[in-house]
């Protein structure tokens, strides 16, 4: 017998609706490329998002069709998310910070319609666009005069398409199962894959990650999303606040600058931030030096890549700030566990506290999950047991968009998240390690295939390999190491020249090592645990150096 209730759908719309209605004089600031701080409110937003849908439809963007954005988090980036999903176009966000030519393939596979541009990231595109054969133009996300000089095809200024816009829209009555969003993921020995979101996966994962235990922000917070809305919709935050009249603070593009944004969380009187461990290290160092405190910020959020104990401590002990560790990736929207403290905290030993503290916590209801062994067999939560990490819930990917793999899970709806992990009796996870050997620098990954590919094809080297080597800033940085050809010679510097217009600026290693051999395993395949093993003890020379040049790159 089927219930009989309201078959009302999910999605976005609805949360925007009901936003406008409750909380329209709630504020929205943000910093932008045009302005230190921009200030307005949710039916400011709203409005303006209407405007947009018009514009688009004036454009000829239809039902389905992918708009790009390479931006950072601010109120324009705000209302495309808005404006598209809700019009039943797909907000295609883009992560800038990749090498032009994934850049490129992410594009044109997706085969974007219209591309929402930063005024900084123009340049990176005129290079490409006569590539770009689906993309009819070009919006660029400032206020008039951008577009003229900016040597882009058919651009546009995004103050001047909203002003010319009608100012209603007459938002459509959406399927729940319809498209609103894509994220590609990083593509670490593959080209990206696209990961195509529903209006219900994104509904329900914003249902799951406001729960108390969750993400648990409320109407009286004011919250910062340090974590980029080009990166897996900023982990949904725009939506969860939009849903409960939270007071949203956008950094814009001083994301990682850690005076800048102790600056906004101090003046705009911030409870609640997310961002990966490296931002957090930027802040703390700021304000180690600089003795100013954040009276107003109670929690902050952290994933992306393990969060170490000395961040949570220094932000216990010095701010009174407490640090909710999470878990997640493209593929799940992203949230999949999240660390509060169980029933029970207070009453444990202070080193089972830490181990539970340092987890990525617990399952987010909605997420189910399970660990498994190399033949698939199902491994007790003990603790102990360490296997591949499955997920199923109705926020995790069925299908890559446009691969044609079929699905990418298994038959009773596991996907396998290429992480390992323990699973403790009360279903606090510990991610152990990485199934691949992806290198994760400042939350964002480094393929060391493409490096050691790269560095292999130099005349000189016989063998590489690429690890991922501790760095005091970026969490990690590529350690490359070398066995040269007999009789052959190179220096380190001529070797990371090599990497130049090759791979992403950011991707090139911080160091080469010289060494006699390479590690193998019994079949012949290099052996990067035996590597990393041996080489623990190894620190970059100059860390300092290093991140004084990726930052002056904009890699922060
Ligand atoms: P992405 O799809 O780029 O968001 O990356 C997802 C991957 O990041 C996961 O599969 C994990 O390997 C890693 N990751 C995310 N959060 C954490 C965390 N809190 N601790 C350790 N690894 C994490």
């Amino acid at each position: 017998m089927l219930g009989l209730m309201q078959d009302r759908q999910l999605t976005l719309t609805s949360i925007m609706q009901h936003a406008q209605r409750l909380h329209g004089e709630r504020e929205i600031v943000s910093v932008t490329a045009d302005q230190p701080l921009h200030r307005y409110r949710y039916r400011d937003a709203f409005a303006r998002a209407a405007r947009l849908a018009g514009a688009l439809a004036r454009l000829g963007a239809v039902a389905g069709d992918r708009i790009g954005t390479l931006a950072w988090n601010d109120y324009r980036h705000l209302e495309v998310y808005f404006a598209t999903s809700c019009a039943g176009l797909v907000c295609h966000t883009i992560n800038p910070r990749l090498f032009p030519g994934q850049i490129e393939f992410i594009i044109r596979d997706a085969a974007d319609r219209w591309l929402f541009v930063d005024p900084v990231f123009v340049p990176l595109l005129a290079g490409m666009q006569d590539r770009l054969g689906s993309v009819a133009g070009f919006v660029i996300l400032g206020p008039a005069g951008h577009a003229e000089r900016s040597g882009l095809r058919n651009a546009l200024d995004y103050e001047t398409l909203l002003a010319d816009a009608p100012p209603a829209f007459d938002w459509p009555e959406l399927d729940e199962r319809s498209a609103c969003a894509l994220c590609y993921t990083s593509g670490t020995t593959d080209n990206p894959k696209g990961v195509l979101y529903s209006h219900r996966a994104l509904v329900l994962h914003t249902y799951g990650c406001l729960m108390a235990d969750g993400m648990g922000i409320g109407a009286r917070d004011v919250v910062l999303p340090v974590v980029p809305m080009f990166h897996v919709n900023a982990w949904s935050i725009p939506y969860g606040a939009a849903v409960v009249g939270a007071k949203l603070v956008m950094p814009g593009p001083r994301m990682g600058d850690g005076a800048a944004l102790a600056r906004l969380i101090a003046a705009e009187e911030v409870s609640v931030a997310a961002g990966v461990p490296t931002v957090w290290l930027g802040l703390l160092a700021h304000l180690r030096a600089s003795g100013e405190r954040l009276p107003s910020l109670r929690r902050v959020m952290i994933g992306g890549s393990a969060c170490p104990r000395a961040i949570m401590e220094e932000f216990e002990t010095a701010h009174g700030v407490h640090v909710h560790h999470a878990w997640g990736m493209t593929e799940m929207s992203p949230v999949g566990t999240f660390n509060s403290p169980s029933a029970d905290f207070a009453s444990l030993p202070e080193d089972e506290r830490w181990r539970q503290r340092l987890s990525v916590g617990r399952p987010v209801w909605g997420v189910e999950l399970r660990i498994v062994d190399a033949e698939g067999r199902e491994l007790p939560w003990d603790g102990e047991s360490f296997g591949s990490l499955m997920v199923r819930g109705p926020w995790v990917c069925a299908e890559y968009f446009r691969v044609g793999r079929g699905p990418t899970h298994t038959a009773d709806g596991w996907f396998d998240t290429g992480d390992v992990a323990t699973i403790d009796p009360h279903g606090y996870v510990s991610i152990t390690d990485r199934a691949k050997d992806v290198i994760k620098s400042g939350g964002e990954w480094i393929s060391s295939i493409t490096l050691e590919n790269t560095a292999v094809a130099h005349p000189a080297v016989a063998e590489a390999a690429v690890i991922g080597a501790q760095h005091p800033h970026w969490d990690e940085r590529p350690l490359l190491c070398v066995v040269l050809r007999p009789g052959a010679s190179a220096t380190r510097e001529e070797l990371l020249a090599w990497f130049d217009g090759k791979v992403a600026k950011w991707w090139v290693p911080d160091d080469v090592l010289f060494l006699d051999e390479l590690p193998h395993t019994a079949t012949g395949k290099l052996s990067k645990k035996e590597l990393r093993e041996r080489l623990r003890h190894y620190r970059f020379p100059g860390a300092k150096c290093d991140t004084d040049r990726l930052e002056s790159e904009g890699r922060k």
